[in-house]
This record gives C-alpha cells, structure tokens and sequence, in this order.
C-alpha cells in the first residue's frame, strides 16, 4: 500500500476535487493571509503551490485577499480553476504540491474579499408572503410591485464579517404596537436570516447595464450569509424607508467562495412566473437555467431547526444583477448581494425564527430550551450542499455565529 496522500479524498467528500471553493488563511506558525484553496481535510497554499510549480497564476494566487483574482475575470477564473484541479488530481504534481497543504484544523479563516458595496435582495415568495402576512395583516401578503421587480436595499458593507466572528446584541429603539411610546435597549428579538451571497469580479462601466446573459461574466461565485436581523428595532424603524439599524450591525458570511464552475450541475429552472416580464428581467430564452439548487440546513446550538431550499426562489441571482444595474448603476470588483432570506413552503423550510415562530408566538422546541428569538450564548450556523457532476455533491462553507451579551 502506498502511503496515503491527502490528496486521496475519500469518495463522496463534498470537498473533493470537482469542489475547491476559495478562502483566506494564515497559520499560527505563519500570520500571513494567503488564497488557500479547500481540498478535503485540508488548506493548500495556492500562492505557494503555483509558485513551486513555476505556474503563471503564481502572482494572482500569491495575495493576502481574493480581489485581484476576483478582478481578473472570467477567463482566468476558468484558467486558474483548471489548472488547480490539475495541481491536486494529477499524480506527477504530488511531491511539489503536497507540502503546501494545511490541515484545516490548523488554519485561520479571514473574510477573503475585501466587500465593495452591499445589497440585500427579497426574493422568496414564501418569505414574503409569510412576512406580509404577519406585519400586514389587513392588505396583501405581497406588495404590487413583489412579482415585476426582484426588491432590494443597500446594506452596510464594512460590517460583512467572516464565519466564526461574534455577533454583540444590537441595542436600539423598539415600539410594539401596544407600547404607549418607544424604549430603547438591546434587541429582544434577535433574528437569523438563512440566505445566499453573490460576490462580484468583474467590474461594469457607470451608466452601461448589466444584461442578464453576462452574469458568469461578472460574479465569481456564491456562499452562505446570515443577514442577522433585530425584529423589534427593525419593525419600529422601516417605514418608510426600509431595513436600516435592525440589519447593519453585521451579516456573517462563509469564509469559502464557492466558483460559479463548480455548480454547473446545480442549475435549476426558477418557479414559473406569474407576470410577463419586463425584456430586462425575462429569462425564459436563456441558454442557462438562472437557479441553483442548494439545500441549506440551519442549526441552532447544532440542533437543525429548518432546511431551505433555494430552488424555489422566485428572483435569480442574474436577474437581481440585471435590476441593480438597470439604471446605469456600476459593479465594483468585490460587491455582494444577498438574495434574501430563503424559505420554502413547509414550516420546516422557513429560513428566520420570525417565520419558524411565527413572531414569538409558536415556540421551537431545542433539547436545551424553548426558543422564540436568539439567546445570549447561542450559536447559529448553516450548511450547503448542491448537486454536482456524476452524483457528487458540493459542499458550501459552513457560516457560524455566535451572540454575545450586549455591550
Ligand atoms: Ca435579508
């Protein structure tokens, strides 16, 4: 037998080589942050290997941030991705590839990107719906405009942190609709949001939109997001100019970048639609269906308390690129978009305790306790997997947080 190499990744690992989503590192022995690829168990030195290797993309990959890879485009993404699949799969390239990989539990994950500008998009129909029925109980679950344009606003991109970061407790302003006048204090209702980003590589010019068709030409690759939300200060301050305190105090995001390539096999046709679209956002003669089907799994103290799928969101990611370009606004190398919280249409799908509860009022039951809302203490973390080629399955990078008591 020869002597097992940490390339040899076990069948069925969702991080095997079809995977290799993308991430920062640095090590105890070495605090440089350097591109690290995900292989199995393991952390390769990207920069590294491919300066062994004399490769070209040796300065690329040998950064401290994803960005100048990000801002190269979709050619060296397609180039670099196969020539790292070359790196760990074939046998020739072992003895100068091997000693570049780190046991994952020896590395240090920083947030890989450096964010540009941030925008969190509403694209679950059940979501709304179930959003609209609890705050609008009088009018439509849905707004007139829900169904003709993916809604969207801009978030607070300098506190987009790693997975793995603290999240303190908001304090702010509250006002239940009983209370004769508003209190302040920390959030009483301190929410998850289970949802997928979109980081962008490839700039746009100001004032040109984006088409549809050019998605792959612009976004690098998706992860996980929690778009941690404080229900109370959120219900007291959105009208009528939307989300702003109950959501700007961090949205945790994964430490791994999935590459769109990866999820080749994941495309799903998007529901049906229920209105004519406007030419910009119909995507019925695509050559690509816009969805991915990712299975989210949301845990609470490691305890699973709901599975959103993501197949059945109504708004796809290039169609929320389209609308945010739409008027002349311009990408930047290292914009995310989230796509909104993701829940599905049985109670167990639902991606927020504001959904799973039903605003506080339907308990969840945890082996350590009742939950309406988040409690000091408690760590929240979500998981992925999609479909990939020959029956594999892709891993998504685990986003976890946990809350800290109120400063
Ligand atoms: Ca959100």
């Amino acid at each position: 037998m020869p002597q097992q190499s940490p390339l040899d990744v076990p069948e069925g690992d969702p991080f095997g080589p079809h995977n290799l989503p993308y991430g920062v590192f640095s090590t105890a022995a070495d605090d440089r942050r350097r591109v690290g690829v995900r292989i199995g168990g393991f952390v390769l030195d990207a920069g590294a290997a491919a300066a062994a290797l004399g490769s070209p993309f040796a300065d690329l990959l040998g950064r401290s941030s994803l960005n100048p890879l990000l801002a190269a485009g979709h050619t060296a993404w397609r180039d670099v991705r196969r020539a790292l699949t070359a790196w760990v799969t074939d046998p020739g390239h072992r003895p100068t590839v091997e000693p570049h990989l780190v046991p994952l539990d020896e590395v240090t994950l920083h947030l890989p990107y450096e964010v540009a500008d941030y925008v969190d998009f509403y694209a679950s129909e059940h979501h709304a719906t179930n959003v609209g029925k609890m705050f609008r109980p009088d009018g439509d679950a849905l707004t007139l405009n829900w169904k003709h344009l993916p809604i969207g606003y801009h978030g607070r991109s300098g506190t987009i942190v790693v997975s793995g970061t603290d999240v303190v407790r908001p304090s702010g302003q509250r006002k239940a609709p009983t209370d004769p006048a508003p209190v302040f204090g920390p959030s009483v209702k301190l929410d998850i949001e289970a949802e997928v980003g979109f980081v962008v590589g490839t700039p746009s010019e100001l004032g040109r939109p984006v088409a549809l068709g050019d998605f792959e030409e612009h976004v690098f690759g998706l992860f996980l997001l929690n778009d941690w939300s404080a229900r109370d200060i959120q219900a007291w301050e959105y009208v009528p100019l939307g989300p702003f305190l109950g959501k700007s105090f961090a949205t945790s995001v994964s430490a791994w970048v999935t590459p769109l390539e990866a999820l080749d096999a994941a495309r799903v046709t998007p529901p049906a639609r229920d209105f004519p679209l406007q030419p910009y956002l119909d995507d019925t003669d695509l050559d690509r269906p816009g969805g991915f089907d990712l299975r989210i799994s949301v845990s609470i103290n490691g305890q699973e308390v709901a599975q959103p799928p993501f197949a059945t969101m109504y708004w796809t990611a290039a169609q929320q690129l389209a609308h945010m370009t739409v008027n002349g606004a311009s990408l930047r190398t290292g914009d995310v978009f989230g796509s909104g919280t993701v829940s599905g249409p049985e109670v167990g799908q639902r991606g927020s305790l504001l959904e799973l509860t039903w605003n506080g009022r339907d308990a969840i039951e945890l082996t350590d306790g009742k939950r309406t809302f988040l409690e000091d203490g408690d760590t929240v973390s979500l998981t992925a997997w999609a479909p990939g080629p020959d029956g594999t399955r892709v891993g998504l990078g685990e986003v976890v947080g946990r809350i800290a008591g109120s400063r």
